[in-house]
């Protein structure tokens, strides 16, 4: 049987490596007009007709912004290929000014446990809010990695790591038997390994190279894995640091490796690869020696996205992923009473990215609606008159800070519990002030504007008390008030989790269902 290969593009744009704009130069490969870089790659990579694998460097987030990236990330789906998670945390550990490690390389194999789980939690996060995807595979930046690293890309939800070489470790990594000739293996938690076997940069390499590499996977492994990684890049020329000119010669060999690949072996993703079963051997016994730098203890972490910040922030919103405290706060709710979410219908009233990916994903079905016309909803429909819905028709209900901005707030929740099913949940958060009563805004336009409120009659009506709102509420619904915390500003809020009655249906056949709170717990 052919072995089978995989060959892989780290996606990235570290500073420095570009005179100016990295991600034109590093990503797209712009130079004199014409394109050398991701684009060009595809190209070559189909007309071989081989799928690649792209790693997308989650720092680019952090240093150019999420747009960047989701336009890289999504031009590489659109050609087919897999698109998995790559870390240059060194870069984290500067844009968010970690103290202690400001000055170091701090790769992830130099980071303890905590940031390790941060970090890897941040890409998988990003992963899922840029392209909702579920990570599969991830490669720290430079392929560092320790047994932190390991553990965090498990919890983080990661099925596959392919960072590790025998040769290249050697010094760093002590490894058992199982893990001598890189064939790919699984780590104690039950993560799987695809080696790398070969590197090779800059593509100008001596073919006699390639041949030996692909030789000692021939006459060494039994699972024949051949694991190439390049980069973004590799179609241009370095000198010094920069990347500023093209090269013919890495176009002409990229083309070269394709044509064996194609002949020799059995090229795959990732993804398909781990799809199949396999018989990877778990790795008996391993240690990493490398020397972890202490770190002191984080307060401004984001619950979110997993980002730390060195500093306290300038406002609530995680320069990470754009969350605000009020969502930082749900999900410490969400983390103490379980997620009522999961495996249910919800009926959300303007859901934004964040919320859907971090409390939706699990729903089984989502329906997202707004009473204004804005992009990321299914349906128009106000809250205070939701007639498209049926009675009883849904398990839970989401609005996080929207019903002050309601005109009637009274008929909203009599829509909210007429569209639930019977023990159905509602979870609503409001800004509520602790110790008044509710009160009018003397301004309502204040914060969405005058359009808002003459067309779609959106405003700020009022400042709710806390002992007023939980009357309102329990008018209709038993109400569970659950405070959550914000490790970013340090603030607390209570999120009040409805419950429609179960009422007993004297003609009904069904038991009335248990709630959807009890169902699962968050993971
Ligand atoms: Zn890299
Ligand atoms: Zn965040």
């Amino acid at each position: 049987m052919k072995p089978v290969s995989f060959i892989s593009f780290d996606v990235e744009a570290l500073p420095g490596r570009a005179s100016e704009d990295p991600i034109n130069r590093l990503i797209w490969g712009k130079v004199n007009g014409a394109e050398f870089g991701i684009r060009r790659i595809s190209s070559i990579l189909k007309q071989h007709k081989i799928k690649g694998n792209f790693l997308i460097d989650f720092a680019m987030s952090a240093l150019y912004g999420d747009k960047v990236v989701a336009e890289i990330g999504n031009f590489i789906l659109e050609q087919g290929h897999e698109l998995h998670v790559h870390l240059h945390s060194e870069w984290l550990v500067r844009k968010w000014n970690i103290k202690g490690l400001f000055n170091g390389p701090a790769g992830l194999n130099q980071l303890n446990s905590q940031l390790n789980r941060q970090f890897l939690q941040f890409s998988a996060f990003k992963y899922a809010q840029l392209f909702g995807l579920n990570p599969i595979c991830f490669r720290g930046g430079g392929f560092h990695f320790n047994e932190h690293t390991v553990e965090a890309a498990h919890a983080a939800g990661f099925t596959a790591l392919s960072n590790f070489d025998c040769y290249r470790h050697r010094e760093d990594w002590a490894v058992s038997e199982e893990g001598m000739n890189n064939e790919p293996f699984k780590w104690k938690n039950g993560l799987i390994e695809i080696p790398v076997d070969f590197s090779p940069e800059p593509l100008s390499f001596q073919w006699e190279k390639y041949e030996g590499h692909f030789g000692r996977v021939c006459s060494r492994k039994r699972r024949k894995t051949f694991n190439l990684t390049l980069h973004s890049w590799s179609l241009l020329k370095r000198s010094g640091e920069l990347f500023e000119q093209i090269a013919p010669d890495h176009e002409e060999r990229l083309h070269r490796i394709c044509e064996h690949l194609t002949s020799n072996t059995e090229p795959m993703g990732y993804a398909d690869w781990l799809a199949m079963p396999n018989d990877a051997p778990a790795l008996t016994n391993y240690t990493c020696k490398g020397s972890i730098v202490e770190v002191p203890e984080k307060e401004h972490v984001c619950t979110m996205c997993g980002a730390v910040f060195g500093e306290k922030l300038p406002n609530d919103v995680c320069l990470g992923c754009g969350s605000r405290a009020r969502h930082r706060q749900l999900h410490d709710v969400f983390s103490r009473v379980g997620n009522p979410f999961i495996g249910c219908r919800v009926l959300a009233n303007f859901a934004n990215t964040i919320e859907k990916v971090a409390f939706l994903s699990k729903a089984s079905e989502v329906l997202n609606f707004d009473v204004r016309p804005v992009g990321e909803v299914d349906v128009q429909m106000d809250v205070q008159d939701m007639s498209l819905i049926r009675d009883e028709s849904y398990d839970a209900f989401l609005a996080v800070h929207v019903l002050n901005h309601v005109a009637n707030d009274r008929k909203a929740l009599s829509e909210i519990n007429r569209v639930l099913k019977p023990g159905g949940v509602a979870v609503l958060t409001v800004p509520y002030r602790e110790s008044s009563s509710t009160s009018s805004c003397e301004n309502v336009t204040e914060h969405y504007g005058s359009e808002a409120l003459a067309k779609y009659g959106v405003g700020s009506y009022r400042r709710y008390g806390l002992q007023d709102v939980l009357e309102l509420f329990g008018e209709l619904f038993a109400v569970q008030a659950e405070i959550g915390f914000d490790p970013i500003t340090q603030e607390r809020m209570k999120v009040f989790i409805l419950r429609k009655s179960p009422t007993v249906q004297i003609t009904g056949m069904e038991q009335p269902k248990s709630s959807a709170l009890f169902k699962a717990q968050a993971t």
